[in-house]
């Protein structure tokens, strides 16, 4: 059985789901604090908080988990920096609870969430994984910690960890059952759907003198159900014995904020206004990986390519969870 923390949220939900296509039986960890229980795919599912110890090692007692995905944290990078005592108790007393229950239990294999925030500003693009790592937020600190940590434990107690340095994740599941969906909303293309809806008025473009083709910053957006199959590769590449590795997950190819507004107003036929303001602090103008390694060392190929078809499933769910009929429980 593998314990999936997170599992009621975005990324760990999609990946449940694939999980579970996969053969797998799954326990989701997850104190709901910004998951929902709707999420959670499988008939196990712990309502706990990753700090409380005694509830972690329950969850250890009761399941025979044989490897873990830790997907559970807090998540923005401006939040982090106002408030980086609650980031570090989360994200990494929190992880570090995980690991030492995993070692109580014997339990040496696992898949963490690791960000391209380790990066911190790009010398080059596209990054590669041995780029240096100069994060510029406590969350992108303490995610690169984490890694370290993870480093330590594999070295002194024989743990076995892949840690997957997202890119930007995107769109949705493409059956409708899962998708995006945070409150508040932080990331861009949910929030350009949102005012393709009406729900926001503008989409407010933060920089438009980037040394970029437009102007304005570009990311890598990658499909959530594609990094979710990352993670059962980078499983089952533990399960076979693999060494402890990092790997980038992104496709590679960048989109501008002004390009990612033209696909979503080619998608959905909607007019979506705009208003240029000033760069946010932090902000660097390109992010985009080098994911050379991961789809040498396990095998993973992208099935979303280009960004019109991500924003297709993103629109769907969008609408879906607009309708007047969509209940949430
Ligand atoms: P999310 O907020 O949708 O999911 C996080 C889940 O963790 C939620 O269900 C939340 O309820 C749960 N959680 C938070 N604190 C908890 C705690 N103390 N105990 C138990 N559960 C807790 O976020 P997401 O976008 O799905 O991100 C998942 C992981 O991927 C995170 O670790 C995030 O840092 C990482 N990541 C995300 C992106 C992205 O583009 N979304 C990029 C890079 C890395």
């Amino acid at each position: 059985m593998i314990l999936v923390t997170g599992g009621a949220g975005y990324i760990g939900s999609h990946t449940v789901k694939e999980l579970l296509r996969a053969g797998y039986e799954v326990v989701v960890v997850d104190d709901l604090s910004s998951g929902h229980r709707q999420f959670v795919l499988t008939k196990h599912f712990v309502r706990a908080d990753i700090r409380n110890r005694q509830a972690l090692r329950e969850v250890f007692e009761r399941h025979p988990i044989e490897a873990v995905m830790h997907f559970a944290a807090l998540t923005s990078v401006p939040e982090s920096v106002a408030d980086p005592g609650r980031y570090y108790d989360v994200n990494l007393l929190g992880s570090l609870n995980l690991l030492e229950a995993m070692r109580a239990f014997g339990v040496k294999r696992i898949v963490f969430s690791s960000s391209a925030a380790v990066y911190g500003d790009p010398e080059k693009i596209p990054i590669p994984e041995d780029h240096p790592t100069r994060p510029k937020s406590p969350y992108g600190k303490s995610k690169l910690m984490f890694e370290e940590i993870l480093a330590d434990y594999a070295q002194a107690y024989g743990f076995f960890f892949v840690s997957l340095r997202y890119f930007n994740a995107a769109g949705s599941d493409p059956e409708g059952e899962i998708g995006e969906w945070h409150e508040p909303e932080r990331h861009l293309i949910p929030i350009v759907l949102e005012v393709a809806l009406g729900k926001r008025p503008y989409v407010e473009i933060f920089g438009t003198d980037y040394a970029t083709p437009d102007g304005t910053g570009v990311r890598d957006y990658i499909h959530v159900v594609d990094l979710a199959r990352a993670h059962v590769l980078a499983l089952k590449r533990l399960e076979r014995g693999g060494e402890s590795k990092v790997y980038n997950l992104g496709i590679g190819r960048g989109y501008s904020v002004r390009e990612v507004i033209a696909v979503c107003r080619k998608v959905t036929g909607r007019k979506i206004p705009v208003q240029e303001g000033p760069r946010r602090p932090g902000d660097p103008a390109v992010l985009v990986a080098d994911p050379t390694r991961a789809q040498k060392e396990l095998g993973w190929k992208p099935q979303y390519t280009t960004l019109e078809p991500i924003v297709e499933t993103a629109w769907q769910w969008m609408l879906k969870i607009s309708s007047k009929t969509f209940k949430c429980p």
